[in-house]
């Protein structure tokens, strides 16, 4: 008998497996997974959200009009400019079934977000993947792998699961040499962690450009994981074209309503930025200090390699560390297979991690 079968290509993704959640056996966790704050959200977001639930009954503002234009207001933009996606995961999947087709190519990078390969084959076209240089995006790598068939470039800076970052020059420089028919999206999910911030300076190539967009998140500095808030600033005519294939609903009313308090609170931002910057310099040192290689990161993550050879491997890591509760990332399908990914925590998470580390690698 005949039964239903996925389009062409479908059958090849690998879905996507989120960090783990459990330790088993283990009362206290600390999921380190994912890279969530460990600051909780904005007491005015909370609160904003908890007012939403008593008009449930209602659709939620199909544009995101609030929302759109709390960012606009913050950010110094243009809410015609702003679409806003559950999560930006959401606005990743939405640009490629947008701007890609059967036999169209998208550019990905070697340790690139694992979502973007999955979207790009989703929409039909072709992943094409490039290598990287020293944990870093490679500009000549990415322009030297375009083609009359490509369609779309999607690079996160910062990076994940590196934490590494390439300066605004050499993102203009990679612009410069892209045909115009090809959209680039900067996806700048962890953009509030980097301090030397030239994400104004990212914001203006997408103000002067019409095949720019900069994607950002609510989930990371916002501690809004939860409710699946994106957002892109992008020309009017990407906004014009998502908004067409959209989901006339795409964002849930507390997700709205808590977002644009969120991101009102600069106070709380400032705040989350204090103790990551603090916390990862001393997680990255004491690391460092036992003879584990981190990436230097600019991010709310570290990426800590393991030695090859002595037994130390990132997977004995992983089982040693969630015994005692401690929930990394293994991110060997970002091509790591022996190194963990850490995100940056609380005091007793990062303490405790620092201390079974040691442990670990038999410096007590
Ligand atoms: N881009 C990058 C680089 C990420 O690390 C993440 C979070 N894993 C996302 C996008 C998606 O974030 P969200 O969908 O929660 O906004």
């Amino acid at each position: 008998l005949k039964s239903p079968e996925p389009r062409h290509g479908i059958l090849d993704i690998v879905a996507y497996v989120p960090g783990k959640e459990h330790a088993p056996g283990v009362a206290k966790v600390h999921k380190l997974s994912s890279n969530e704050t460990p600051l909780g959200a904005s007491p005015r977001a909370i609160e904003a959200f908890q007012k939403a639930a008593f008009s449930l009954e209602r659709y939620p503002d199909g544009q995101a009009s609030a929302l759109r234009e709390a960012i606009a207001a913050v950010h110094g933009l243009n809410p015609a400019n702003i679409f806003c996606g559950n999560g930006s995961d959401e606005l990743l999947g939405l640009l490629c079934h947008a701007y890609l087709g059967p036999g169209d190519e998208g550019i990905v990078t070697e340790h690139g977000f694992l979502v973007y390969k999955i979207q790009i084959t989703a929409a039909g076209g072709r992943a094409v993947t490039v290598r990287e240089k020293d944990e870093r995006l490679d500009v000549d790598q990415i322009l030297a792998a375009v083609t009359e068939r490509t369609r779309i470039v999607l690079i996160a800076n910062p990076a994940n699961p590196t934490g590494t970052y390439i300066p605004v020059d050499e993102v203009r420089r990679l612009h410069a040499g892209l045909p115009a028919g090809v959209l680039l999206v900067l996806d700048a999910a962890y953009a509030e962690y980097v301090r030397r911030n030239d994400y104004e300076a990212g914001l203006e190539l997408v103000s002067g450009n019409r095949n720019v967009v900069m994607t950002r998140t609510f989930s990371k500095i916002y501690g809004l994981a939860g409710l699946r808030i994106g957002w892109m600033y992008a020309p009017r005519a990407v906004v014009e074209a998502l908004d067409r294939v959209r989901g006339p609903f795409n964002l849930n009313a507390p997700a709205i309503a808590a977002g644009a308090a969120a991101i009102r609170d600069r106070a709380f931002v400032a705040a989350a930025v204090e103790h990551n910057l603090a916390w990862l310099a001393r997680v990255s040192e004491a690391l460092t200090a036992i003879g584990l290689r981190v990436t230097p990161s600019v991010t709310n993550f570290v990426l800590i390699h393991f030695p090859d050879g002595d037994g130390k491997t990132a997977e004995h890591a992983d089982a040693f560390l969630t015994e005692r509760g401690f929930i990394l990332r293994a991110v060997g399908a970002y091509g790591f297979p022996n190194a963990l990914r850490m995100t940056v925590g609380a005091q007793e998470a990062n303490e405790g991690v620092i201390a079974a580390l040691t442990e670990y690698m038999g410096r007590k």
